[in-house]
């Protein structure tokens, strides 16, 4: 193997230089490039402009037959052709927009003995719908000339990604229609949970996995909490801190994009929304504005992102909570492409959370599995956001399968993360006999009505509301006994045990507004007859917070 890998080298640097016009490998693309001439099926994990394309593209050149990369956007599609063909590689894709007349010279080329494209690029939705395009790929393989399959954001195929697309499921259908020609994967973003659902619903073999470091050291993580609303405070960071600078605040809904950008610019802050509910050409507009820097600060629910590649913004603002970790690691990675440093401020409150729940349950396309998986990784998110101790970057990192050093962050001063500045002011301590208490507490109380987080933790600590009297809750022998606790340490103990399936929180509606009630969860008896053990990290320095 080895052998064969020298052999392709000088070619791979040939064609580097003359067709790409590109001096060197960055790293990992002669490593894939190689896998992928040596016929494996390969998956890559890389940042986004980390270079995925020409992990592709450069084999489909040296190699005969056609490289058929399946990829969800049209625009990006549209524009890889075109640069591709600018590059005098033969490209072409059968996205919808295709006329008829270019369709069927595309179909005359393929079928060609020696085919007069080496990259055909479709969506996954044509994959599973066209019959057409089924014939096609069944005649380039009877015929030997289907060379490779290209996954690009190939974690839309699982649901635990934070981007599932049905239509990615069908491509199950590539492995056994199409035994023993070789798959690339390719993303940006990938959990090990969704490497292994990709694997097994691919079908993969012997894969060979390129992941590169994930940790993005120009870009300082901080997480505010938020008491109300935070718009006079981010206006004030903007302003003080960014003047003239680029930067994205990303909102829940688009009515709050609408309301912040108004405010934005009351306030002072050239701003302007942008969201999916905006006519096309308005947006569009919005978007090459903010492009060409004729104004700074777009008010963005996630709709906007996906291919934006501005290469100098200073920073991210997330309004409230995301819908999962790694969404918070694309969606604040989106600073400071060009390696400067840049700044992540994520305004967390608790009630957010329980906005986003309600948006996800309104969202029809969600089966009751997908609403599982949107679940946990909300909680995940929740945690990250209240976690006090652990490095940002560790914390993010994890997720996407990497272990961090923490040292890497601290040592990097001017973007050391807000929990790895503070570190000498927190502590862990175990909170085992309170989390049992506060377990007899809510299985004592839920059985007579719904009861929220905060009146268990004002129950525990003893206060004197007329709710709790009403109820007769100050009778119970537990009333008061977290008197000597921290209110918010109490909170903190509840939503600890909600992660861990101690107890459970569902949400119901008062009017307009949510409101999160607890009762047992799953884990409840495996825990509290177990002597399993609880900790939470808290402060030692109650001015931080
Ligand atoms: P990704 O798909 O990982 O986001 P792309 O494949 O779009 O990234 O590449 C991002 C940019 O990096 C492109 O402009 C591409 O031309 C450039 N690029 C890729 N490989 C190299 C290389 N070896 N040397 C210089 N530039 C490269």
């Amino acid at each position: 193997e080895f052998r064969k890998d020298y052999e392709h080298s000088e070619v791979m640097m040939e064609v580097l230089h003359q067709k790409f016009g590109l001096r060197e490998f960055r790293p990992h693309q002669r490593e894939i490039i190689n896998a992928s001439l040596m016929q494996h099926d390969c998956f890559v994990l890389m940042p986004t402009g980390g270079g995925k394309s020409l992990c592709y593209q450069l084999p489909a050149i040296l190699m005969p037959g056609v490289t058929v990369v399946i990829s969800p956007l049209r625009a990006l599609i549209s524009d890889q052709v075109d640069k591709l063909n600018a590059l005098d590689i033969t490209a072409a894709h059968l996205c919808s927009d295709v006329s008829k007349s270019d369709s069927d010279q595309i179909y005359m080329k393929l079928s060609m003995r020696e085919p007069g494209i080496k990259l055909l690029y479709l969506t996954p939705e044509k994959i599973s719908a066209s019959r057409i395009i089924i014939d096609m790929l069944n005649g380039l393989y009877q015929r030997g000339k289907l060379a490779r399959f290209v996954i690009d954001e190939v974690h839309c195929l699982s649901q635990w990604g934070h981007d599932f697309r049905p239509d990615y499921k069908q491509l199950g259908l590539l492995r056994s229609n199409y035994g023993e020609v070789p798959i690339i994967c390719l993303t940006a973003t990938a959990t090990k949970q969704v490497e292994n659902d990709v694997i097994n619903i691919l079908n993969l073999r012997s894969v060979k996995r390129f992941i590169r470091s994930f940790n993005r050291p120009n870009i300082k993580y901080e997480v505010i909490n938020k008491k109300g609303k935070a718009t006079g405070a981010i206006a004030g960071l903007i302003k003080s801190k960014f003047p003239k600078k680029s930067g994205i605040v990303y909102c829940l809904s688009r009515s709050d994009c609408d309301r912040l950008a108004d405010d934005f610019n009351q306030m002072g802050v050239k701003a302007k929304p942008y969201h999916a509910g905006m006519n096309d050409k308005v947006r569009e507009a919005i978007q090459r504005e903010w492009m060409q820097d004729r104004f700074h600060v777009i008010v963005a629910t996630i709709a906007f992102g996906m291919g934006i590649d501005k290469p100098d913004v200073r920073f991210v603002i997330h309004n409230s909570i995301p819908k999962s970790v790694e969404a918070f690691y694309q969606e604040s990675g989106r600073a400071g492409r060009d390696g400067e440093v840049s700044y992540s401020y994520l305004f967390y409150s608790y009630g957010d959370v329980g906005r986003l729940k309600r948006l996800m349950q309104m969202d029809r396309n969600m089966n009751k599995k997908t609403l599982e998986a949107h679940n946990e990784n909300l909680k995940q998110m929740v945690s990250f956001a209240e976690n006090v101790v652990d490095c940002r970057r560790y914390m993010q990192l994890i997720h996407l399968g990497e272990h961090f050093n923490r040292r890497i962050c601290i040592e990097n001063a001017a973007t050391t993360c807000d929990n790895c500045q503070n570190i000498d002011k927190y502590k862990t301590i175990e909170v085992t006999k309170q989390a049992k208490e506060l377990c007899t507490l809510v299985k004592d109380i839920s059985g007579n009505g719904n009861f929220t987080l905060l009146h268990v933790a004002d129950v525990y600590k003893g206060a004197k509301i007329k709710k709790i009297m009403e109820k007769g809750h100050n009778r119970h022998p537990l009333y008061g006994a977290g008197a000597p606790m921290d209110k918010t340490d109490v909170h903190r103990i509840l939503k600890e045990l909600i992660l861990k399936h101690v107890l459970q929180d569902f949400c119901t509606y008062t009017g307009e507004f949510p409101v999160v009630y607890i009762r047992l969860g799953k884990m409840f008896y495996q825990f509290y007859n177990s002597d399993s053990r609880l900790t939470i990290s808290v402060c030692n320095d109650k001015q931080i917070r």
